[in-house]
């Protein structure tokens, strides 16, 4: 892969605990969903742009938030932090917690100054897929992402 189409500047790294290959790459502005991490292990959950608590929490902060425009989104991803049900380990899903190791858990990247995803070091895309890796990838979400029953009980 050349630096041109590497523009999510994709890259193998390796956890500095375990040692472990894993793959970084800067969140794709093409997905329709914030991918946000849990405080406390590498499992990730994806929340839909359309999901109508975003929705509904986009507008109420908007609306409280005219008066200082721009800070809206702070105020935003707090107030859905807030909504977000727990991780199945009691920690808390946190637009900026560390990327950690699947293996250790240790955290791998701390600094979230930009959007920027952690993957296993075999998902790198670089390679065709095969039916093992599609298995092995199907294993690893189940693992590792919460996509639905996101939510603490609200009433809309
Ligand atoms: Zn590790
Ligand atoms: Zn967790």
């Amino acid at each position: 892969m050349n630096e041109e189409e590497n523009w999510l500047h994709g890259k193998q790294i390796e956890c500095p605990n375990c040692h472990q290959w894993l793959y970084r790459v800067d969140h794709s502005p093409f997905y329709d969903e914030y991918f946000w991490y849990c405080n406390r292990c590498p499992i990730h959950v994806e929340i839909s742009y359309y999901d109508p608590v975003v929705r509904q929490v986009e507008q109420q902060v908007r609306q409280a938030s005219e008066a200082r425009q721009g800070e809206w989104f702070v105020t935003f991803v707090r107030a859905l932090e807030e909504r977000l049900k727990p991780c199945r380990c009691g920690g808390s899903f946190r637009r900026d917690a560390p990327r950690r190791c699947f293996t250790c858990h240790a955290p791998v990247i701390s600094d979230i100054t930009i959007s920027v995803d952690l993957y296993p070091g075999w998902m790198n895309y670089d390679s065709e897929p095969d039916a093992s890796s599609e298995v092995q990838a199907e294993h690893w979400t189940a693992q590792f992402t919460r996509t639905k029953d996101i939510w603490q009980d609200v009433h809309l």
